[in-house]
């Protein structure tokens, strides 16, 4: 039986949320748990931590191993369940997702965990990540008589899981084989949790686990922030290329690229942007790593100012490393608004930059006369960047500096975060000191390449580059591109 519940709410764009559209978008989290009583609520939990992730839409299945309850909705975690909601949500398996659409347009329909009963077994799947030959996949399906309700790439995967008759882990291993791109991806059984990450290991995926009630509980999550609310110990990473499966046999792992065959491209910029900075990503600490960046760029960057500074809360940690390296202090010489609300009335008059200095206002007694650097994590469309340094001259500032803590983001991403096309990435063709004039600046100094992955402290090779250096580990197919 499945017990189903599709909230239409109401999507606001908010004023807050106006510099994600000079930003990298946010891509998904995932969440699921496995043998506990609370599996919904601790699933509920581990969302909230990934918010970052995905603000578009949320939702949880959960399974007693009978039945299966869904809950899902547009919006942010807290507003999408009720307190009712999570008692609804039943048994001692969840799984959880947070979206911001990278495929598929924004709307209920699209919203995950995808849920479908097929021969009598229930499956709910939820992805974070791209597939770049989802539109040949579906294509050849539909001509079989394939039926499709979402516009999401993810859908295929049950689509092939489907069609695939026999022993059920050797048809999800065929399934997932079938398949190319990022997936980092929780699959649900009514008694079954398995998670699956493409052997390029691009989106993160961990392991984490807790006291349940009725013995060990196991969590699943895209990262470890998540694991640290519910009080969950770390235990490892999904492998990339590997297929965990958790039921009440225990946990065994299959590798269905083959063992030991799979190369890993983490995407940096989960290190860059994404990540919380209180997570383990790809077993690096992402404070640890943005804080490098800022070092390393203070040494490749040298300026004469009188203070360092971000806008808060891009480039934080970053500002911190070039301040502690270069020897100029740190200063919060922008305060941002915290109680910026989802809804929001407008002027009636146009004003220009409003939604800019609703968010953030620069503190003039102290900003005037001085020589500042920026330090931004990154600069995609560029357009918010502009009146933010034009406030920071109004407010009497002498000298305006950035630097930036990775190289200048050319190329488009097909695994998972909304890049913009290359015309619209401001660096798309353009040198730095051409963006810097663009922006207002007096200089402007990316970090280089090399420098980036060194922050990291893991080869070069062990990531992907390729909105930096065009250099794609995994090719998309034509039609991919197309759509793209
Ligand atoms: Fe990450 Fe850039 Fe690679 Fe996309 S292209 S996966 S954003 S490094």
């Amino acid at each position: 039986m499945v017990d189903f519940m599709v909230k239409e709410n109401k999507r606001e764009i908010c004023p807050s949320c106006t510099d994600l559209f000079d930003r990298p978008r946010h891509e998904c989290g995932v969440c699921g748990i496995f043998n506990h009583s609370e599996a919904a609520r601790l699933a509920y939990f581990g969302l909230y931590a990934l918010q970052h992730r995905g603000q578009e839409s949320a939702g949880i299945v959960s399974s007693d191993g009978e039945n299966t309850h869904i809950h899902k909705a547009m919006g942010l975690v807290p507003d999408v369940f009720t307190e009712e909601d999570l008692q609804r949500l039943k048994g001692h398996l969840a799984v959880g997702h947070v979206r911001y659409s990278t495929t598929g347009a924004s709307n209920i329909t699209n919203t995950q965990p995808l849920l479908v009963t097929h021969q009598g077994r229930t499956f709910a799947l939820a992805h974070n990540g791209n597939l770049v030959n989802s539109r040949e996949l579906r294509n050849s399906l539909e001509k079989e008589g394939a039926i499709f309700q979402t516009t999401m790439d993810s859908e295929v995967i049950l689509h092939l899981l489907a069609r695939k008759a026999g022993d059920f882990e050797e048809a999800l291993q065929k399934s997932f084989t079938a398949v190319k791109g990022a997936f980092s991806i929780l699959l649900m059984t009514e008694n079954s949790l398995i998670a699956v990450r493409d052997p390029d290991g691009f989106r993160p995926l961990c392991l984490g686990r807790m006291q349940g009630d009725d013995g060990e509980s196991w969590i699943l999550a895209s990262e470890t922030c998540a694991l640290d609310l519910v009080a969950a110990e770390y235990i490892r990473d999904i492998a990339p290329g590997e297929m965990l499966i958790i039921d009440k046999s225990g946990m065994r792992s299959l590798f269905p690229w083959g063992e030991g065959k799979s190369s890993p491209h983490h995407c940096i910029f989960e290190h860059v942007y994404f990540a919380r900075p209180d997570s383990e990503v790809f077993g690096i600490n992402v404070y640890n790593a943005r804080k490098k960046m800022g070092e390393i760029l203070a040494e490749e960057a040298e300026i004469d100012a009188d203070l360092v500074m971000p806008f808060p809360d891009s480039g934080n940690y970053a500002a911190l490393g070039y301040a502690q390296k270069s020897g100029i202090p740190l200063e919060f010489g922008v305060i941002r608004n915290h109680y910026v609300g989802r809804t929001f009335i407008q002027p009636t008059q146009s004003m220009r930059d409003f939604n800019v200095r609703v968010k953030l206002n620069p503190v003039r007694g102290f900003l005037k006369g001085k020589r500042i650097i920026i330090v931004e994590d990154s600069i995609i469309r560029g357009t918010t960047g502009r009146s933010r340094v034009a406030a920071l001259r109004q407010a009497g500032a002498a000298e305006v500096h950035m630097v930036v803590s990775c190289p200048p983001t050319r190329y488009a991403c097909y695994y998972g975060i909304d890049f913009p096309s290359v015309e619209q990435l401001i660096a798309g063709k353009r040198e730095a000191e051409e963006v810097g004039k663009c922006l207002g600046l007096d200089s402007l100094h990316y970090l280089s390449l090399e420098g980036m992955v060194r922050a990291t402290g893991l080869p070069k090779e062990n990531f992907c580059l390729a909105c930096f250096n065009n250099i794609y580990p995994v090719e998309p197919d034509l039609n991919f591109l197309k759509m793209s």
